[in-house]
Formats: structure tokens, sequence, C-alpha cells
């Protein structure tokens, strides 16, 4: 079974051939800790998930790192908004995110670096690029002489205008070119610093990840991933400063995740539509609804997330649960796979197709043997990351008073009977809350169920 990933690098999907098949080695970039992560930053936690999950079907060894970013100027802001140390931030902050990520039910990374605790092999990386021409000191600044490599630009397809807007840092009478980025500044007092040859400061973001990438991945290595927002200048800049001082290639596949709008437009606070992974949780989503709303888009595109599809998905988790439950007492067959759902999520992470496919099963169920049954949905749940949580439905029949189930039903019927479709559809959803699934039979009742 082979996999095939699209490469940002060539714009073409490729078969994956790792460098080294006894370890497969993936760098992510992960958050910067000073607030709350929202659901767009949750998007890359489950997707990577999902490429990590899969891939340690295939190979015996996979090295997954995630960084932490705890030096920024953005933490540094918010610190002293808050009239809290930077650490007692950071450290803070780094919990909720690890909470927030375990509720998305993704795995723990093998190794999740904080930028603060590799200054030194940044300031190393640094002084390489210097010896070598690439850098130079200005100010007590450090910068990254784009010029001097010839293949700048080329991966993020950007022209020189677009290099210079993406400079971002503002136009400083000490570059040599507007184009060049900053591998290293000053730190005034009450900012994070440490001692350099070129000044008491803090490194630039950029070099941050390569420092870390080579530390636990070495000079080349096989994925690097992250939002579509970081090709340019992140990942360029990750690519000129690595290539260059490590005088090797980077990453060989580039994999990015497509942004996600909320309630049909971009997410913002004025609007209204901007929610933290947290508020949902505790406004009750459970964190696989989550989950399962970012896997039911296909990685690259355009997601448009919503509370309806919210609970939408605990609809669909509600039946994979379901299915789960009646096979309790079965014995899994041994050796089988959901070779389905291993084909859709090899053919570039086709979650939605994956899900479909689990879909079909419990179509096929009444045919197939039951061990068989559950070995497959098992395995296609694992890989998904769904169907994890044992405590999912604690309800039992006896839990369920009838009456009301029943009055419910009288209300929904009356609604449909005057065509208030609306409210039909709110009292399904009421009962769904209670645990209670109901079906339309063709003589006009209605049979109810309780979810197992
Ligand atoms: P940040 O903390 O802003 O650097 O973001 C952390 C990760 O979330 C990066 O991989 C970003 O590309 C990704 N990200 C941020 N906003 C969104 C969004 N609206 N949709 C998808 N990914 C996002
Ligand atoms: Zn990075």
């Amino acid at each position: 079974m082979s996999l095939k990933f699209y490469n940002t690098a060539t714009r073409t999907k490729e078969d994956f051939i790792p460098i080294d098949s006894n370890n497969v080695r993936m760098y992510v970039c992960g958050p910067t800790v000073y607030d709350f992560i929202h659901i767009g930053n949750a998007r890359p936690i489950v997707v990577f998930d999902v490429l990590y999950r899969l891939l340690k079907t295939h190979y015996d060894k996979v090295t997954y790192v995630r960084n932490i970013t705890d030096v920024d100027d953005k933490i540094n802001a918010r610190a002293l908004e808050k009239g809290i140390s930077i650490g007692e931030l950071t450290t803070q902050t780094t919990q909720q995110f690890l909470n927030d990520a375990d509720a998305l039910g993704s795995l723990r990374p093998d190794v999740q670096p904080k930028a603060t605790e590799y200054i030194e092999n940044m300031v190393s990386m640094i002084e390489i690029l210097i010896e070598k021409g690439h850098a130079y000191e200005a100010q007590g600044h450090v910068l990254f002489r784009t010029a001097s490599w010839q293949d700048y630009g080329a991966f993020a397809n950007k022209d020189r205008d677009e290099q210079i807007a993406g400079a971002r840092v503002e136009v400083a009478s000490y570059k040599e070119d507007p184009a060049d980025f900053v591998l290293w500044k000053p730190s005034d007092d009450g900012e994070p610093a440490w001692q350099s040859p070129w000044s008491k400061g803090r490194p630039g973001w950029h070099i941050e990840c390569s420092a870390m990438a080579k530390a636990h991945l070495g000079d080349s290595f096989d994925i690097h991933g992250g939002g579509l927002d970081l090709i340019f200048p992140h990942h360029q800049n990750e690519i000129a400063q690595s290539c260059c001082a490590n005088g090797k290639d980077f990453a060989k596949y580039w994999m990015h995740n497509g942004f996600l709008n909320s309630e049909g437009e971009k997410m913002s606070k004025s609007l209204g539509n901007f929610y933290t992974v947290r508020e949902l949780l505790d406004d009750g989503y459970h964190g696989e609804c989550l989950r399962l709303v970012n896997l039911m888009t296909h990685y690259r595109q355009p997601l448009d997330f919503s509370k309806s599809k919210l609970s939408d998905s605990k609809k669909i988790l509600d039946k994979f649960y379901k299915a789960l439950h009646s096979v309790d007492d079965v014995k899994c067959k041994d050796g089988i796979v959901n070779t389905d759902v291993r084909n859709a999520l090899g053919d570039d992470l086709n979650t939605h197709l994956a899900i479909t496919k689990l879909f079909e099963l419990l179509k096929q169920k009444s045919q197939m043997d039951a061990g068989d049954f559950k070995a497959q949905l098992l395995d296609g749940l694992y890989l998904l990351g769904i169907g994890q949580d044992t405590n999912w439905h604690t309800l039992k029949t006896t839990d369920i008073d009838g009456a009301s189930v029943e009055n419910l039903i009288m209300q929904r019927r009356d609604a449909k009977a005057r065509k208030d479709y609306a409210t039909a559809d709110q009292i399904r959803d009421q009962l769904l809350d209670m645990g209670v699934t109901i079906k339309d039979m063709p003589n006009g009742e209605t049979e109810w169920d309780v979810l197992s």
C-alpha cells in the first residue's frame, strides 16, 4: 500500500519515499504561546495527527516534532498587559495548549521542544551563516542576506516585491536589502534577552524552527508541515537558513493545511465568529466533534466552520459509537485492518473518503463476520482519531423518562402537522441530546430507541 502526498515544494502529488524508512521524521510548526488556541489553530493539530497515525501504521519508527514558540513579541506584550511574568504566561498557555490538543484527540508528538531551550543552537547556526556570507551583523542585529542565495523566493514562488512585503519588519536603515530578514535582534530592558556575540538580545522567529528541526531530526528530514499562511515568509526563510547553514537539502515533502473560516467569514472577534477551542469545549461540545468537523473537509481545501456542523458531527459520532457498542462482546479478528480507510488516507489524507468508507462498513455489518467487522471499525476509527472515548455515552435505558420522550414525540408530530419543520428538527435534536434516536415509520408512527 503506497502513500501519496501533495508536496507544496513541487506543487504535485508525489509518492512518499522516506529518506530513512527506519526512522520517518516530521516537523510541524507549533503555537506561539500567549493565549488560548482558536479553532483555526486546531486544524493543523488534527490534520498532522492523522498523518502521524497513518505513518505509524506504515513504518516502525516515526519521529514527530512540534515546537512551542515561547519567545515572541506578542508574548511580551500580553504578559505586560496581564501584569504577569513572561515565564508565568508561557507556562500557563503551554499547558492550556496541551490540554486542548489532548481534547482534540491528538496523540502527543514525540518531541515538543521549547524555543527558549535552543538559543545556543540558534546562535551557532547564525554564526555559521555569517561565516559563510549568508548573514551580516548591523547595529546589534543579524540579518539574513537574501541576495546571497539564488534560490530565495523559489519555494514560495514570490517575486522580489512580494519578498520585500514579506520581510515584515519595518524598513530599517541598517538593512543591505529590504527583503533581508532578522535572525537576531537586541532586546530592550524588560524584554527576554540572551548573551550573543552581537548583542544581548533574542532570536527572530524563523531561526527557531531551523535550529529545533536540526537538533531533533538532523539536516534533512521527510515532512515539514503547517498552515498555508506559513509558506511565506516563514517556511521560505526556514529553507534558506537551513540549506545555507547546513549545506544540505532541508525537508523533502512540504504539507500545508488550508484555512478555516467561521460561519462563512474570516474569523474575527468583532464579527462574533471567533471561537477558542476551550470555549467550545466548555459549551459542552465534545473534542471529537471539533475533530470530525476538520476531517469532513479535505485538509487542503478551505474549511467553513459553523456551530451547526459541530452538532451534525455529534450525530455522526453517535452512529459510530452505537456500532461500536453493538459489538462490545465480540472478539476482534486478528490481523484485519481497514484497507479502504488506509487507502483513502494514503491518497493525500482523504479523510472525507475515509469517513464515507466507514459508513459503508456500517451498512455491510449484517453480511459480515462480527469479529472482522469490529476489527475494521476499530482500525478505521483509530486512524481518524475518533470513537476513542470510552465514556462517550453512559446513559442507560433506565435513565430516560419514557413519558417525556413520548410527550416530545407528540409535540414533534404536531409541529410537522402544521409544517413547522424548524421546531420538529429542534425537538429531534433535543431528543438526541437526551440520548434518544427516533425513526419515522411508513405507518406514521415514530419509534424511538436509546443510544447505547
Ligand atoms: P499561529 O499560532 O498563528 O502561528 O498558528 C499556529 C498554527 O495554526 C499554524 O500552523 C497556522 O498556520 C495555523 N492557523 C492559524 N490560523 C488558522 C486558520 N484560520 N485556519 C487554519 N490554520 C490556521
Ligand atoms: Zn516553523
